[in-house]
């Protein structure tokens, strides 16, 4: 009798143990739970998407290979979705995407506005586009357009292209935020009939074109140039430019494996207008837009 006692109580206080473990294991908020798993999710995409960046990649000269790029890659999109930039006092950016948190651009004055830096942390506030656009032709004809001193630049390197026999076929220029927009809505729809959640689209999406007030198209100072493809940068236009587009003040605005800096992937058919001076420096260094801005 007494043995089945102790067994019956044993008995009891491992179902109880059980129990208590069912119940602490729910009790525990769901967001501690979830954590890891986003974060195994988001740590997949990123490789996914380097894999593919690099796929893409092709010769250039001026970049070398980069064995820890993986890692870097990694760790710096996973601190970006993470954390969100203050905003500045009396300024709030007008769209809703998650992740997507920009402070306010700086505009610089004069000459130095060339420089502005405009990515997925710093947006063009409203009145950027009331008080600085002034937009023309990219060449003569052209339904692209540009801020006027980046067009006329434009339409020199363009003559001086076409003598040493390539066409730089303008085929994207100044875009307004409502184009912009629709532009980004539309990839992150994309995503999501892949069956992607939503934040996870808005991430996907901002690899390959900028949101909203985001974009160095709404600056009129950015070129899409011949073929908005990967096959581009197998082009003697590509290597063309490479060789000479700084000595018209044009830079590779997102060149390989520089994720880590521009947040964008490698995109050879996109060039940024900085002025000659600044554009042969950036060349000479080696940097992107937003290093070199850094360190200067
Ligand atoms: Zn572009």
């Amino acid at each position: 009798m007494k043995k089945h006692k102790v067994y019956l109580i044993a008995g009891l206080v491992l179902v109880a143990v059980l129990m208590l473990t069912v119940i602490l294991y729910h009790a525990i908020p769901e967001r501690q739970l979830d954590e890891p798993a986003v974060t195994a999710a988001q740590t997949t995409r990123s490789d996914e998407t380097t894999v593919d960046e690099e796929s893409t990649t092709v010769d250039d000269a001026t970049t070398e290979p980069d064995t820890t790029e993986d890692e870097t890659t990694v760790a710096v999109t996973t601190a970006q979705t993470t954390t969100r930039a203050p905003q500045q006092a009396g300024w709030v950016y007008p769209f809703n995407f998650p992740g997507v948190y920009p402070v306010m651009a700086y505009i610089p004055m004069g000459d130095a506005f060339y420089l502005i830096l405009v990515n997925r942390h710093n947006a063009l506030p409203d009145h950027f586009t009331r008080n600085h656009l002034d937009l023309v032709p990219a060449v003569p004809g052209s339904a692209q357009r540009l801020h006027r001193t980046a067009a006329r630049y434009f339409h020199q390197m363009y003559q001086a292209g076409r003598a040493a026999g390539v066409v730089l076929t303008p085929l994207s220029g100044y875009r307004d935020t409502a184009h912009q927009n629709r532009n980004f809505t539309n990839r992150i729809a994309r995503y999501r009939n892949e069956g992607h959640d939503h934040a996870t689209a808005v991430d996907m999406a901002t690899r390959w074109i900028k949101p909203p007030r985001c974009s160095e198209h709404e600056t009129g100072l950015a070129m899409d140039i011949g073929q908005i493809s990967m096959n581009f940068s197998n082009t003697a236009a590509y290597r063309w430019l490479l060789q000479n587009a700084h000595n018209f003040g044009w830079i590779l605005r997102y060149p390989p494996n520089s994720i880590q800096y521009t947040y964008v992937n490698y995109e050879p058919w996109h060039w940024r207008f900085v002025g000659v001076e600044n554009a042969r420096a950036i060349r000479e260094s080696g940097l992107v837009l937003e290093h070199w801005l850094r360190q200067r």
